[in-house]
């Protein structure tokens, strides 16, 4: 682990095993943190925070060192998604184009560092100045999950630094080698000691003890909504900001106007590119009857020639499930979904393709004959497993859509632009793609409504999320007035 400058073990000196999930076997030993790691952790970042170096840096400066991160993480991009497909398995081809990605967190923010204004407010009292400043908040623990670890690092830290604060992470138990491995680039690049921590570990044992850490003054997590809803609560006993980036359901929603075509690769992209382990995920395909037999039979033919296998290889298009628990998870769902009378007309059990050897595959999955109040309707599989629902016109597309707890993203497929530009009004999700699906950029503010999360990530605005806005008064009055009288 990488506490206040120094790589340690857990003070314990407990480790756990992670899992390569191509080959279904442990492939890395990472340090078991505890709540005593978690202290040191906050200590050292508290103190990066109140004294030395960090807190007196010029905006411009903490900038640079942003800009020299950004630097080093394109540099060795691929070395780190090669780390990140042995942890979590997911294509090379993707998390080589994450890590390359991630490095645009770094130089956005870095440049938008010395860009943090207040204002002289044009004060409505004589003889009297009012100006704000925006000030970093503190100690920001950063948790992540395993599916996306180092782009969802980059979009935490890059602002959090960026404002000023110090930062421990705290990465998946299911995938945390890349995270150390990116500290060597922090490290390299000059970050004062304490400024930026890592302390690897399991939920219970890290997760816990570093939300509720006092010194913590504000969780930036990405992660599922159950896991959202215990931080935000432990988070309210100590008064502490949050942003959450939670689960979804999302409907893709195809019109019968749309390019065919188009719509059939965006529907793949949206459950089945990284195994539908993402939380974006177009896990309900919303589709006009009209449609219906003709979008699904090129639907399937698509799907079925996907090309499963190890994910270091550049013919593969769809890798192994991360975890054990969640291939569990996964082929649970699907006969769940068997369970309320949904047929899988692709797919429906775990791949046993000798290309797939004894990794952790699920088969690209298509239910048809579903309803939105299923269960595969409404909760987040986080895995290949794509849930049909046919609708009449625009206003029943727009009822089911809305008709989950979720509202992370939704996709619309049409060549209509009135149309299109109903669907993004009326449809209750943070971002709406038109005849496109899981865009994202480091200009673009991303987040969820409803039970997908609080707050925001990526764009302008967001770094407000990491800083507190102060108001300063100065009274240019010759005499104090009347003491007893607010003024
Ligand atoms: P998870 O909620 O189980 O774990 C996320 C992180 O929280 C891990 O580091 C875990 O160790 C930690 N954690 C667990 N319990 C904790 C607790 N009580 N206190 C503090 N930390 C705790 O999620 P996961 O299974 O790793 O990831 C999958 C989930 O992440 C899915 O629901 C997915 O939709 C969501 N996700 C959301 C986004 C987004 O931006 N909206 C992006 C990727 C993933």
């Amino acid at each position: 682990m990488y506490i206040g400058g120094h790589w340690v073990d857990a003070l314990s000196g407990e480790q756990f095993d992670s899992d390569n999930p191509f080959l279904a076997r442990p492939w890395a030993r990472i340090p078991r943190g505890s709540a005593m790691d978690v202290d040191l952790a906050v200590q050292a970042a508290h103190a990066a925070f109140t004294s030395g170096e960090w807190p007196s840096l010029t905006a411009t400066r903490r900038g640079a060192l942003l800009r020299r991160l950004g630097d080093l993480v394109t540099e060795r991009s691929r070395a780190l998604a090669e780390v990140e497909v042995h942890d979590n398995g997911k294509l090379f081809a993707e998390m080589s184009m994450h890590t390359a990605y991630a490095a645009q967190w770094y130089h956005y923010y870095g440049g938008l560092a010395d860009k943090i204004e207040g204002a002289v407010l044009p004060i409505d009292k004589p003889h009297t100045f009012n100006y704000t400043r925006y000030e970093p908040l503190g100690v920001v623990a950063a948790i992540v999950p395993w599916n996306s670890p180092l782009l969802l690092v980059a979009w935490k830290l890059a602002p959090a630094l960026a404002a000023g604060n110090t930062v421990v992470i705290k990465p998946s138990e299911y995938a945390s080698a890349s995270t150390l491995a990116f500290m060597k680039l922090v490290e390299e690049a000059g970050f004062p000691p304490g400024v930026v921590n890592v302390v690897t570990g399991f939920g219970a044992e890290v997760g816990v003890p570093l939300v509720e850490h006092p010194l913590v003054a504000k969780v930036a997590f990405t992660g599922s909504d159950v896991t959202g809803q215990r931080i935000y609560e432990a988070a309210a006993r100590g008064m502490k900001r949050v942003t959450m980036e939670l689960g979804g359901k999302s409907p893709n929603i195809v019109f019968d106007d749309a390019e065919i075509d188009n719509a059939v690769k965006g529907v793949i992209s949206g459950i089945f590119a990284a195994t539908g382990q993402t939380c974006i995920a177009g896990s309900r395909l919303l589709v006009q009857r009209s449609l219906h037999d003709q979008f699904l039979d090129k639907l399937v033919a698509f799907a079925r020639g996907a090309k499963m296998g190890d994910p270091m290889s550049g013919e593969t298009q769809i890798g192994p499930v991360t975890n054990q628990p969640q291939l569990d998870k996964i082929l649970t769902y699907i006969e769940i979904g068997k369970g309320e009378g949904a047929t899988p007309v692709l797919g429906g059990g775990r791949a046993e393709r000798p290309e797939c050897g004894s990794g952790w595959f699920v088969e690209p999955t298509i239910f048809t004959g579903v309803h939105n109040q299923m269960r595969i309707a409404q909760e987040e599989v986080f895995g290949p497993v794509l849930a049909v629902i046919p609708f009449e016109d625009e206003e029943e597309a727009i009822a089911i859509g809305n008709d989950v707890v979720y509202g992370l993203a939704a996709g619309v497929w049409t060549q209509n632009m009135r149309r299109a530009l109903l669907m993004a009004e009326r449809l209750q999700a943070g971002t709406v793609w038109i005849n496109t699906y899981r865009a994202v950029s480091y200009l673009s503010p991303f987040g969820g409504y409803k039970r997908s999360g609080l707050g925001r990530e990526s764009g302008q605005e967001m770094i407000k999320e990491y800083l507190q806005v102060k108001s300063v008064w100065i009274s240019t009055a010759k005499d104090v007035p009347n003491p007893f009288i607010q003024r």
